[in-house]
């Protein structure tokens, strides 16, 4: 019999296979070309040229037993110190090898530092609307989240309620900025305010508490908005990062924590870190796809091509009587449901092949997020049966 944290999990999981296999199934019937499937977060821009071109560079030019073997848990120390530069240049910190982890993608890190950092019922709180997988994450290590609501004005963090939720068992906070599934970036302001609470609430109760910055869409930012470091706002912030989304490689698994020296009981916790890093099974992150992203560290996606699809399918919706925030970042959409039931609009937009996840999923019912990393023809494409299934609802 499988473990009673397994079982729930895997009840979980069948609703998201369901919507999976759905939209298989719906793609079989009526071709894939008539189906607008928004419901995956997976890029629709090919990873840029030079990501294959460095990975054929490599092979070609370095020792064979080097790319491939073993290597210190935290990652090479060459690919670190390329990392900490860049982030020097670009955000004016001063880090270096040894403030970075290689992980697992943005999953792995996460997990990395929860297991580094929780005891069994420490509270880790994140804000509505939330990455489902947070729980999960936070679950693994017999922690437990708090959930703050969400503000539905401007899906910036509740401050007022996150105030109220800290306490002395409070041992992390999670962020995403710019935000899965709003698309919202929080504001310089909100970031203050947010450091400001927790440096009060850390004197009061006379704890750390570890805010980690999960930032898997950091590249994926328009109308030159810029996404705050929060390095520079809070002292006890761990930033998690990933090339899933911002090179276009969420197969590859590959990101980087990184571990200010500031941080309270900072060398425990970075060697703490490595050895999670190890025992999770993991042991390092992909010794080629490490050494691809040094190659590659300046890289860029196409944001211009999400970008456009930003803009067409926000004004296409406008056009059809639905409401939303207009996204600064990541390639969502968070769209009201004309009605309070989210599930039962989830359900009628299948009948016009429109593939959507409520919000719910996201800890924020009445609301839907649509995934625009698909291409821009299935964005033009299904406007005219977003319009229909608007007009279900008297909107236009
Ligand atoms: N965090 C958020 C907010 C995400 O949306 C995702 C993936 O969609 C992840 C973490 C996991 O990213 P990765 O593929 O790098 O593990």
């Amino acid at each position: 019999m499988i473990s009673e944290k397994m079982k729930r999990l895997a009840e979980n999981n069948s609703v998201i296979r369901a919507m999976f296999e759905e939209g298989q199934q719906m793609a079989k019937e009526f071709g894939a070309e008539n189906v607008y499937d928004f419901s995956l977060g997976n890029p629709s821009v090919p990873a840029p040229a030079a990501v294959n071109e460095a990975i054929c560079d490599i092979l070609r030019e370095e020792d064979s037993l080097a790319v491939h073997g073993y290597m210190s848990n935290v990652g090479y120390e060459d690919v670190r110190q390329t990392v900490a530069e860049n982030l020097n240049r670009r955000f004016g910190t001063a880090f270096t090898s040894g403030n970075i982890i290689m992980t697992v993608g943005a999953a792995g890190g996460l997990n990395v530092i929860l297991k580094t950092l929780l005891n069994p019922g420490d509270e880790v709180l994140t804000f509505a609307p939330y990455f489902t997988e947070y729980g999960n994450y936070v679950m693994n290590y017999d922690g437990t989240l708090i959930v703050v609501s969400p503000n539905t004005e401007t899906f910036q963090p509740n401050l007022k309620e996150f105030r109220e939720k800290i306490t002395p068992k409070t041992k992390a906070v999670i962020v995403n900025n710019p935000n899965n599934p709003t698309g919202v970036v929080y504001s310089h302001e909100t970031c203050l305010k947010m450091a400001e609470i927790l440096r009060e609430k850390q004197k009061e109760f006379g704890t750390s508490i570890y805010l980690i910055s999960d930032e898997p869409y950091r590249e994926l930012a328009y109308d030159g908005v810029e996404v705050p470091y929060l390095t520079k706002y809070y002292e006890n912030t761990v930033v998690g990062y990933s090339w899933s989304k911002s090179l276009s490689l969420p197969g590859e698994r590959i990101g980087y924590l990184v571990i200010p020296s500031e941080l309270d009981d900072f060398e425990l916790i970075y060697s703490a870190a490595g050895i999670a890093t190890r025992v999770s099974g993991f042991v390092n992150a992909p010794s080629l796809l490490q050494k691809v992203v040094a190659r590659c560290i300046d890289e860029k996606t196409d944001v211009a091509a999400y970008d456009r699809n930003r803009e067409d399918l926000y004004n296409g919706l406008l056009d059809c009587g639905f409401q939303c925030i207009k996204p600064q970042g990541a390639f969502y959409l968070f769209v009201k449901a004309p009605r309070l039931d989210e599930k039962e609009f989830v359900q009628r937009a299948k009948k016009y092949h429109i593939l959507l996840v409520p919000g719910s999923s996201f800890a924020c019912p009445g609301y839907v997020r649509i995934a625009y990393c698909v291409s821009h023809d299935t964005i033009m494409n299904s406007l005219p049966h977003f319009k229909a299934l608007a007009a279900e609802y008297g909107l236009n």
